[in-house]
């Protein structure tokens, strides 16, 4: 009967323990910020921060215009 009550009492403990754990996670997910909002992204060749949807993507880099994109390709090309 004992045994029965401590394996009883460890379920709800785990229950409660992965039901915290699933809270905890759902709250880290959206801190204040909006659901689609802008995510900011930060220009690889001057570092100042802009929208994703506004940046000029390469190879996983954002950059806030065509020329910073181009002036880093420069800076970044294999010397030969
Ligand atoms: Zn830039």
């Amino acid at each position: 009967m004992l045994t029965r009550i401590i394996v009883v009492a460890v379920l709800i403990a785990a229950a409660w323990f992965l039901y915290r754990k699933y809270v905890a996670a759902k709250d880290i997910k959206i801190p204040g910020a909006g659901k689609r909002q802008a995510i900011m992204k930060k220009c690889a060749h001057c570092g100042i921060h802009l929208p994703e949807a506004e940046s000029v993507q390469l190879e996983g880099l954002h950059f806030c215009s065509e020329a910073h994109k181009l002036e880093y390709q420069k800076q970044h090309a294999p010397h030969e």
